[in-house]
């Protein structure tokens, strides 16, 4: 059984778990990244971030090649869902503005639409290989006064003077923390890409574009769908998000290949035929997100270990905020153990910083996401 010793050892190869072992290398630290899929996969849906995480990623000068595969966004189109008609467009408000206790008022505004195997491939070209580790699962997790330890499926074990779980919204490292189960939200998210040149005239791939449909169906079953879209790889192709809340949520499909039957059958019966001309021209499989609830974390620490990313706090996407407070989390961490060293002190630092904000942050995004169960009893029409 192969045994390794770092300083620091990272759970989990994405977003977040990638910018701490980065901005960590980048610092000088012997880390090393254990992801528990074979390889970075080339395909997946889109991500905004907004210009407070961009500057995160300046800190380590990555800030010049995420330009290089973002589109930037000023705001929102509204059309409706049945005719297409432009109801309103709005440029993206502050994080204030949503409700989130942010004295700072820094976070979105402007975004940065990007696809989310760019940013992982931006990332791991500029790590040496021998610190990326695929193909291993985390399956368990323990901490000692001046090390943890982490024990890995193929039978691998990691000491490590600090072990970051950044693992995800089912995070094996968190179980270890913190016993709040996952539940599902009622949500599904389907995604898939195609080019620009579908879009008809007065449909410029510049913008975030937003369907409203909320409701349909009778009052035993009502089912929410909306569509959206945004501009990724120089404006070039349109990544679409179909989102349908509540009713069937597609759990017996296969996640990374949905079949289209399954999609048009929850299409409302009028629809801007737009919608259907980008699913149908779609360059890629039809994948679908489940969304899924869990409180944050109530320790985020425990002697060498700690969470961040979803695994600490996983949220609603709405307020398009995971990815950004998973690199926030990270940015927090390398500065923490830098000014207290690989220690207890520089994690329990990092968690009095970060936890307070983030819950702010996770209590907005979930009471501002429609809730179906909440349309059951009031009735088709309520909000
Ligand atoms: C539909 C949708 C849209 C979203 N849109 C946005 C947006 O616009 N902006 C935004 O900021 N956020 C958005 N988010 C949220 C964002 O995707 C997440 O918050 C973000 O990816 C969290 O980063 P993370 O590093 O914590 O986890 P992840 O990016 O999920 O990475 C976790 C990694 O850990 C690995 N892993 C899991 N278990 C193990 C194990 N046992 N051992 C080893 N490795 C393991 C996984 O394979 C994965 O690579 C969206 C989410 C969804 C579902």
């Amino acid at each position: 059984m192969e045994s390794s010793q770092h300083e620091v050892a990272v759970i989990g190869g994405g977003i977040g778990g990638l910018i701490v072992g980065y901005g960590l290398y980048k610092e000088g630290y012997d880390v090393h990244i254990y992801e528990q899929a074979p390889a970075y996969a080339d395909v997946g849906g889109h991500l905004t971030m907004d210009s407070p995480t961009v500057e995160v990623l300046a800190r380590w000068c990555l800030d010049e090649p995420f330009a290089e595969i973002s589109c930037k966004l000023d705001g929102m189109e509204v059309r409706g869902i049945d005719d297409g008609n432009v109801a309103a467009y709005f440029q993206f408000p502050s994080l204030g503005a949503l409700g989130v206790d942010d004295t700072k008022d820094t976070g979105i505004r402007v975004l940065a639409a990007f696809l989310r195997p760019d940013f992982l491939d931006m990332v791991t070209s500029r790590m040496p290989k021998e610190r990326l580790h695929t193909g291993h699962k985390l399956v368990a997790l323990k901490s000692g006064e001046d090390y943890a330890t982490a024990e890995f499926e193929n039978g691998e074990t990691v000491q490590a003077s600090v072990i970051l779980g950044a693992d995800g919204v089912r995070s094996i490292a968190r179980s270890m923390l913190d016993e709040a189960e996952t539940h599902a939200a009622g949500h599904t998210i389907l995604r898939t890409l195609c080019s620009a040149d579908v879009l008809p005239e007065g449909y410029p791939n510049d913008r975030m574009r937003f369907w409203d449909g909320w409701k349909f169906g009778d009052k035993e079953n009502l089912v929410g769908f909306h569509a959206l879209t945004v501009p990724v790889r120089e404006g070039r192709y349109v990544s679409v998000d179909l989102q349908f809340i509540g009713g069937d949520q597609l759990e017996d499909c296969n996640w990374s290949d949905v079949p289209i039957e399954r999609v048009e059958a929850r299409y409302p019966e009028t629809m801007d035929p737009v919608i259907k001309a980008m699913v149908d021209a779609r360059l890629e499989p039809i994948t679908t997100h489940t969304l899924y609830d869990r409180r944050v974390a109530t320790n985020w620490v425990d002697g060498r270990i700690a969470v961040l990313g979803d695994a600490a706090h996983s949220m609603r996407p709405n307020l398009g905020q995971g990815a950004c407070q998973s690199i926030h989390d990270a940015g927090q961490l390398v500065d923490s153990i830098k000014e207290f060293g690989l220690s207890n002190e520089a994690l329990k630092h990092y968690e009095a910083i970060r936890k307070p904000y983030v819950e702010s942050i996770v209590e907005t995004a979930k009471n501002t996401t429609p809730d179906p169960k909440k349309w059951k009893d009031k009735g088709q029409g309520a909000a």
